[in-house]
């Protein structure tokens, strides 16, 4: 048995029980571990369907050229996608990405144009403004554009949402995922709502994003908006893939629970995963301590893997220069000997 090309191994995750840290919470806790995707994240998914839709509209056609503002997982997959279909990759990004995230999308065949991030979104010289230069300019080009097309929750409604559903065999109540495009949360929300009304969606957002605040008022509160550190989840603007009326309650967590709760996924549960599965994991526990009932079974999405966070939450100075790090971790070897 074989696949005819990379991008077939796309979905399909597994889903995994946890068992230590939901420790005293009622119910029973199964992550969707999304890095077994090739391109190790749950945008992969996405990236495919985004690709394929454009294909059958004309959008895209034989030769053409892939322009995208993404730092990371939209790239990848845009890249893997488009390696198995024959067509080119412009990615631009802000120049507070790392060295690390830049060679990967090269290594992968990927052109990357480098932008200044201190410059207002509607300046040409930001990684939008020159995105959008570049559509103009190439002829046959299509620029995706994540968070207004609707092919990205397309995507989870036809793939990551049914999986959900026979994975656990109808028996999931309650399902949680970060919310940054909104594309996650709002495909597999449809899909799980419409077979069961009852499931319960919970969106993790971050400290510095305005979705929480939106979902309470139906007010856009600029003071919400601030810098905030964890990769992936919240906006300071609300994409066409959010669908309010899908999640039914969000909860905030901030950049230090997220990336500790990354750690102890890795520690505890043999999770190496990236910082949003932390802010989820770290969410959806604290509010099912006070909801979950004997009985109920809560889906949590982990988006990305690790390795991209070696030299951020995973390097023990750089949690401490962040006052991530509690004293007690530190404790080595060494320590011990000593
Ligand atoms: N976590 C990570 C690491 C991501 O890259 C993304 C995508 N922005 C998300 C979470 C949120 O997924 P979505 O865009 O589908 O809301």
């Amino acid at each position: 048995m074989y696949y005819n090309s990379i991008v077939e191994t796309i979905g399909n995750t597994p889903l995994v029980k946890l068992n230590k840290l939901n420790r005293g919470i009622a119910g029973t806790i199964l992550v969707k571990v999304e890095y077994f995707n090739p391109g190790n994240s749950v945008k992969d998914r996405m990236a495919l369907k985004m690709i394929e839709d454009a294909e059958k509209a004309g959008i895209l056609k034989p030769g053409g050229t892939i322009i995208e503002g993404t730092s990371g997982n939209t790239g990848m997959g845009l890249a893997l996608t488009a390696i198995a279909k024959g067509y080119r990759c412009i990615f631009t990004m802000s120049d507070k990405q790392s060295q690390e995230k830049i060679n990967i999308l090269r290594a992968v065949g990927a052109e990357v144009v480098v932008c200044p991030t201190n410059v207002a979104p509607d300046d040409p010289r930001s990684y939008y403004s020159v995105a959008r230069k570049l559509n103009q300019d190439i002829p046959n080009s299509f620029y995706p554009n994540q968070y207004d097309n609707m092919s990205n929750s397309a995507a989870h409604y036809e793939t990551t949402g049914p999986e959900i559903w026979s994975q656990t065999e109808g028996r999931i109540t309650h399902f949680a995922a970060g919310v940054g495009t909104g594309g996650t949360m709002c495909g597999v929300a449809k899909y799980l709502k419409e077979q069961n009304p009852e499931v319960f969606t919970l969106g993790i957002d971050t400290y510095g994003s305005v979705f929480k605040k939106y979902k309470e008022t139906n007010v856009f509160d600029e003071n919400e908006v601030y810098p905030y550190m964890t990769e992936g989840i919240g906006e300071d603007i609300l994409p066409k893939n959010v669908d309010f009326s899908l999640i039914d309650e969000f909860v905030k967590v901030t950049d230090k629970d997220g990336a500790v709760m990354t750690r102890r996924l890795a520690r505890e549960e043999g999770l190496f995963v990236g910082w949003s599965c932390g802010s989820a994991v770290h969410g959806a526990l604290e509010w099912a301590q006070d909801h979950l009932k004997e009985g109920d079974t809560m889906v949590i999405i982990l988006p990305d893997h690790g390795t991209r966070y070696l030299n951020k939450i995973y390097n023990d100075n750089w949690m401490k220069d962040h006052g991530f790090l509690e004293a007690r971790e530190f404790s080595t070897a060494k320590d011990i000997i000593r």
